[in-house]
């Protein structure tokens, strides 16, 4: 049961575009004002594909989440698209680009053709499909147009940022299962209606925005807006639902909504299939794995480099396909198989996600434990090994006593099965070198010569 204590320093203000030039000169401040007032969480939507760096860069910079997609009133001219499509997916990803946001439909302004505004909307709602990444939708003067587009509710979070729907369309949005965004006008005196509406939205799926540094609530109206004041609208949603609730158990409430919505919360956390390292991009297909080594990174942390690869399940043969099928893997030194677990342990995704790298002209290494032999036939070893460009194998030690202190194994007789799995790979005649971790506290010296004895290059790490 949480306490008041535990809500005090909890809040997020889901759509707030700090990369705008308002606030070039005072980000810093920005931020740390934000956490001072509990903001905790900002997502950063952007506009375009350029917006999408900045807004990755400065989500980076001060531990914050961004979204990539480009704006109904943002879209890129013919014949820079395909370019432009490339660039945008570049961004997401990067690590703490969560979601795609925002694209939508725009009526209002009309810088672009309904047409062309269609056509933009689905390839964005198709894109976040295959990755399984949550939707953020700007809807303006379009709200009909929008949800007609959503007939079928997409796969992932659908969320409606600044909703400016009538009760009809809201509730066919409430119906659909998708979140909902209120922002600083829920707070403006005339708002009775707008107040209404907001009433009547499930608690647990409105989401509060501010969308600076547009939109200020009461008092700030005329100002620019920061993410400090979702306090303010919080406070508003408080006088809706329950004035005595505290404000701090709003704010929770409606951070857990925004948790949910981006996939970050432990009830649905989505962790990468895909994650870049140096000039190489890596597929993490799995969190399982037979070993438990004692220098595993799994043992103390979630990621790396600002990655979260820890599967709560691991992801469908689907997601997997579609997440590898959509990014530019083609500008990658090659794909690796390693991931937060062992890659064989998937053994037909496994073969299935390196051709198709393959036909697209993707050099692919596969990076194992060397433990496959005890759950595959020898040809279905050398039928995996032929669909990879290269094979790295953790050896970590110089002998089964070693290895059984180093890298304990559920698998009996692992260390067998390990030098079963090195002939085989010997075998094929496939490019390949053993490993070992230098802190591990393994005889570094035998492990050397084992590497010698069996002929393969060591890579110490
Ligand atoms: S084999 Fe790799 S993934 Fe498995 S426990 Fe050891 S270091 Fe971790």
């Amino acid at each position: 049961m949480l306490s008041g204590a535990d809500f005090v320093s909890l809040g997020f203000d889901s759509h707030c575009h700090l990369h705008f030039h308002h606030f070039d000169k005072d980000i810093a401040k920005v931020v740390e004002d934000s956490k001072k007032a509990g903001i905790s969480h900002i997502l950063i939507p952007s506009i375009d594909a350029a917006t999408a760096e900045v807004a990755a860069d400065i989500a980076e910079k001060y531990g914050l989440y961004s979204a990539a997609a480009f704006h109904p009133e943002h879209l890129p001219e013919e014949s820079i698209e395909d370019q432009s499509w490339v660039a945008l997916k570049e961004v997401l990803l990067r690590p703490g680009t969560v979601a795609v946001g925002e694209t939508g439909l725009d009526f209002h302004h009309k810088t672009f053709s309904p047409k062309k505004q269609i056509r933009w909307f689905r390839k964005h709602i198709k894109l976040a499909e295959a990755l399984g990444y949550p939707l953020i939708v700007h809807s303006r003067g379009a709200e009909a147009e929008v949800l007609q587009e959503l007939t079928e509710p997409p796969s992932v979070p659908v969320i409606l940022h600044c909703w400016g729907g009538d009760q009809q369309l809201t509730d066919t949005a409430i119906s659909s299962g998708f979140y909902i965004g209120t922002d600083g006008p829920l707070t403006y005196k005339k708002n009775n209606k707008y107040r209404r509406l907001v009433s009547g939205i499930p608690r647990d799926k409105l989401l509060v925005e501010t969308d600076s540094p547009f939109l200020p609530p009461e008092p700030f109206r005329g100002k620019r807006n920061e993410p400090a004041y979702t306090r303010r609208i919080h406070m508003g949603i408080r006088e809706l639902w329950d004035g005595r609730m505290s404000i701090e158990k709003t704010a929770y409430i409606l951070w857990e909504n925004a948790m949910r919505a981006y996939r970050l919360h432990p009830e649905n956390r989505r962790a990468d299939i895909l994650y870049k390292y140096g000039n190489s991009l890596y597929a993490n297909l799995t969190s399982s794995c037979q070993n438990n080594c004692s220098f595993c990174v799994r043992r103390t942390e979630d990621g790396l480099n600002g990655y979260f690869l820890r599967h709560m399940e691991d992801p469908s043969d689907a997601l997997v396909l579609s997440t590898i099928g959509a990014f530019p893997i083609e500008n990658y030194k090659e794909l690796v198989f390693c991931g937060f677990g062992e890659p064989t342990l998937r053994y037909e995704l496994l073969m299935k996600s390196a051709k198709a790298a393959s036909a697209r002209g993707v050099k692919t290494r596969l990076n194992t434990n060397g433990l496959c032999t005890s759950f595959l036939r020898n040809e279905q070893v050398t039928r995996l090994l032929d669909c990879f460009d290269s094979v790295s194998i953790s050896l970590n030690a110089s002998g089964a006593k070693e290895y059984n202190r180093i890298c304990p194994s559920s698998v009996e007789g692992s260390w067998e099965h390990l030098m079963k799995f090195i002939k085989l790979v010997k075998n094929t005649g496939i490019e390949s070198r053993v490993s070992a971790v230098s802190n591990s506290g393994a005889d570094l010296q035998r492990v050397k010569a084992l590497a010698e004895r069996l002929q393969m290059s060591l890579r110490i790490r």
